[in-house]
């Protein structure tokens, strides 16, 4: 029997989102999964769909983003060289177009989820989780993950959305950027802000105003592993989503939380993606019809990522 339609966005275009030699943002981060999809492919049975990547419209980019950053990332580009913000995130000629292929990519799988096309999707070079409104930061131009949000509610109508995020580093442009937002629910796994860039996410910040209770942080501290992460996500995640009814799930399925990452301290396996990205599948079939989007993040080393996000395609392509 087939198991679900898995839209995975593949194609070169994919991997123009590369900082430039000596950054960990490299495109081998992806090419690394292709190669590593290539060889599970005969154990998805016919799941596997390849979306050719689609570079967003200016206009797409604006519905989350401000038309001065915009302009700003533009002119950047054009130039081709220093940063785009205080260090962390360089311009580099061809960023802008390469970010719009990002931004477009996760909106193309939404849409391809809404169509019935396919029954999930998963962006590999998505998951931008730190970029704002207004600015660049940790690597993130633009902030796929915001934009999809902001479409999904404003451009396709749905009123409740759950954004569940596994990077090691707080998703803190999705987080703040929808603080405020009761129709956003946020589950961020990560590690704690004391220890790691960008420094925020702490347990006490639950969403503000009208929108208090529907974000939840869960910061574990160094050393952290797989039998950590599934004892908080049986003990706080399970009853905190029931209270909810979210109409699409999307899942930041960052890899830098494994064992092994150069730039972080948690100690999980690929087990930890495999476990989120089922529950999620299960609970997406449960309460909105299976539509479901992950994406990649973080994950600098290479081994890992494709690792982890080949976990996350089968358990997605496996029926819960
Ligand atoms: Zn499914
Ligand atoms: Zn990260």
């Amino acid at each position: 029997m087939l198991g679900c339609r898995v839209g995975v966005v593949y194609g070169d275009e994919m991997l123009l989102y590369s900082f430039p030699e000596g950054h960990p943002f490299r495109r081998d981060r992806a090419e690394r999964f292709y190669e590593r999809l290539r060889e599970v492919e005969g154990e998805l049975g016919g799941s596997l769909v390849r979306v050719a990547p689609r570079m967003a419209g200016r206009e797409e980019v604006l519905i989350y983003h401000e038309e001065d950053y915009v302009r700003y990332v533009e002119e950047k580009c054009r130039r081709g060289y220093g940063f785009l913000d205080y260090g962390d995130t360089p311009a580099f000629p061809g960023c802008y177009e390469a970010s719009l292929y990002v931004v477009g990519s996760t909106l193309k799988l939404i849409d391809m989820v809404m169509k019935e096309e396919i029954d999930h999707g998963f962006n590999p070079v998505g998951g931008l989780h730190h970029a704002r409104r207004n600015k660049a930061a940790g690597f993130c131009i633009f902030n796929d993950a915001g934009v999809a949000i902001q479409y999904l509610l404003d451009k396709r109508g749905l009123s409740q959305v759950l954004y569940v995020d596994i990077d090691a580093h707080h998703g803190d442009g999705v987080f703040y950027d929808f603080y405020y937002d009761k129709r956003v629910i946020i589950v961020d796994f990560h590690q704690h802000g004391s220890t790691l860039y960008p420094g925020t996410g702490y347990s006490h910040e639950r969403g503000g105003g009208e929108a208090e209770g529907t974000k939840l942080n869960i910061p574990l501290m160094p050393g952290a592993g797989t039998r950590e992460f599934k004892e908080a996500w049986e003990e706080l995640v399970e009853d905190f989503i029931k209270g909810f009814k979210p109409e699409f799930i999307l899942l930041q399925a960052g890899a830098d939380g494994l064992s092994g990452d150069p730039l972080t301290g948690l100690e999980y396996s690929e087990e930890v993606h495999r476990f989120a990205a089922t529950r999620l599948h299960r609970y997406a079939e449960e309460v909105c019809g299976g539509r479901l989007v992950a994406m990649g993040g973080g994950g600098y080393n290479r081994g890992n990522v494709a690792k982890a996000w080949t976990e996350v395609v089968k358990a997605l392509a496996t029926p819960p």
